[in-house]
C-alpha cells in the first residue's frame, strides 16, 4: 500500500522522538512491502520564528492532503509571551479543526513490566491496566458561547456547553465500533443527574447501543469514573465521554502508568485521515540531549497503522516488538529500573526496529 504522511516534529524533544518513529514505520515498510511517503512541515514555535505563525496556509494543505498526520510536539518557553493568536498550540486546535477530529481516542496501558512505576498498590493494578478513553473532542462547553459580563455591580463569566443528537452519536459510533474490536465493553460517562447535555447524551448512547447487543453497555457518572479509575482502573476497557470530562479523566488515567513517555493518542475524523501524537509535551527540560522516551511516538505511529490505514498486523507488529525490548531489560531514564539498561533515545528506535 501506497501512504502519504503529514509528519510535524513540532519543538523541544519533538524531532527527536519523530525521527524514531520514522525509523520504525521505515522497518514496517520493507518488512511489509508497504511505501510510505513522508512531507515534513514545521508547526509550533519553530513555525512561529521562521513564518511568523504556527503553522502556514500551505502546512494545513499538505496536511488535508495526506492520508494521516505523525505529530512530535509543540511549545517551550521561548514562545510563552507570543501573543495569544500566534501561541504554538494554536497550530494544534487549527489542525484539529481543519482535519474535522472529534474524536480523540487516549488508551491507558499500563506494561507488565513496568507496573511498578505506577503510584497505585500492586493489588489495585492486578495484571495490567489496559483502557481506553474516547473523548469528543470539538463540541461541549470548550467550543460553546462564552462570555463575561458586569451584573449587579459584579462580574459573572458564563461559558455554554452545546451538544447536538448528531454530535453525539457520531463520537458514541466511535466508540463503540472501538469497542467491538476490544473487548465488546463499554462505559458512557456523564452527568446526567444534573446537566441536559448529559440527559441527551445518555439518551442517545442508550438508543446507539440497542444497535449493538454484543456490546455490554453501561452509564456511569463522572465523579463516581474519577474515583473507580484509582480505586478498580481493571474493571474498565472503553470509555466514552465529552470534550470536558474527556479532557480531564484521560489525564487521571494517564497517571496511573506513571511514565508519561509510554502514552499515544489518535485523534481522527469522519473519513480515514487522523492525527497521531504522544500524549506528552515537548519537554523542554530534556531537548536536544537524546535522553527522551520515543515509545509514545512509536505506539502512536502503531495506532496510525491500526486505524488510518487498516494495517493491524503490522500495528500488532510494533506493540509486541515494543514489549519484546521491554522485556529484554532495556528502559530510557524516565522508565529506568533497577537491574535494567539504560538506553538514549535513539537506541531505543534501534532497539524496537531490530524487533520488528
Ligand atoms: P511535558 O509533557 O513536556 O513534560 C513534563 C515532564 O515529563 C518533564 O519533566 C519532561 O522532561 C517529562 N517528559 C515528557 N515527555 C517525555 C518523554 N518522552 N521522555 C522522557 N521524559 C518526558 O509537559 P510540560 O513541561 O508541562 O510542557 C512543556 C511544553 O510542552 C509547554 O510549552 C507545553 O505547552 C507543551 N505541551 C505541548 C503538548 C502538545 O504538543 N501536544 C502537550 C502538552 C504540553
Amino acid at each position: 500500500m501506497n501512504k502519504k504522511i503529514t509528519v510535524l516534529p513540532g519543538d523541544g524533544i519533538g524531532p527527536e522522538i519523530v525521527a524514531e518513529a520514522i525509523k520504525v514505520l521505515n522497518k514496517i515498510s520493507e518488512k511489509y512491502g508497504h511505501s510510505f511517503e513522508y512531507t515534513y512541515v514545521d508547526i509550533g514555535g519553530c513555525s512561529i520564528d521562521k513564518y511568523g505563525v504556527p503553522i502556514t496556509d500551505e502546512g494545513m494543505e499538505i496536511c488535508k492532503r495526506s492520508d494521516s498526520v505523525l505529530l512530535g510536539a509543540v511549545g517551550g518557553p521561548k514562545w510563552d509571551n507570543c501573543p495569544p493568536a500566534i501561541r504554538p498550540e494554536k497550530a494544534l486546535l487549527a489542525v484539529r479543526k481543519e482535519l474535522g477530529l472529534f474524536a480523540n481516542l487516549r488508551p491507558t496501558k499500563l506494561f507488565a513490566q513496568l507496573s511498578n512505576a505506577s503510584p497505585l498498590k500492586q493489588e489495585i493494578v492486578g495484571n495490567g491496566i489496559d483502557l481506553l478513553i474516547v473523548r469528543e473532542l470539538t463540541g461541549g462547553v470548550y467550543f460553546g458561547e462564552r462570555k463575561t459580563e458586569e451584573v449587579d455591580g459584579e462580574l459573572v463569566a458564563t461559558d455554554i456547553m452545546p451538544y447536538s443528537e448528531s454530535e453525539i452519536e457520531r463520537i458514541g459510533r466511535v466508540a463503540i465500533e472501538t469497542a467491538m474490536k476490544r473487548n465488546k465493553k463499554l462505559s458512557s460517562v456523564d452527568k446526567a443527574n444534573v446537566l441536559d447535555t448529559s440527559r441527551l447524551w445518555r439518551k442517545t448512547m442508550h438508543r446507539l447501543s440497542e444497535e449493538y447487543p454484543q456490546v455490554e453497555y453501561s452509564d456511569i457518572l463522572v465523579d463516581n469514573t474519577a474515583m473507580q479509575l484509582i480505586k478498580n482502573p481493571t474493571q474498565f476497557d472503553v470509555l466514552v465521554t465529552e470534550n470536558m470530562f474527556g479532557d480531564i479523566l484521560s489525564d487521571e488515567a494517564s497517571m496511573l502508568t506513571g511514565s508519561i513517555g509510554m502514552m499515544p493518542s489518535a485523534s481522527l475524523s469522519s473519513g480515514t485521515l487522523g492525527m497521531y501524537e504522544p500524549i506528552h509535551g515537548s519537554a523542554p527540560d530534556i531537548a536536544g540531549m537524546n535522553i527522551a522516551n520515543p515509545l509514545g511516538t512509536i505506539l502512536s505511529a502503531a495506532m496510525m497503522l491500526r486505524y488510518s490505514f487498516d494495517m493491524a498486523k503490522e500495528a500488532d507488529d510494533i506493540e509486541a516488538a515494543v514489549n519484546k525490548v521491554l522485556d529484554n531489560g532495556f528502559r530510557t531514564g524516565d522508565i529506568m529500573q533497577e537491574g535494567c539498561k539504560k538506553v538514549s533515545c535513539s537506541e531505543m528506535g534501534d532497539l524496537v526496529s531490530q524487533s520488528i
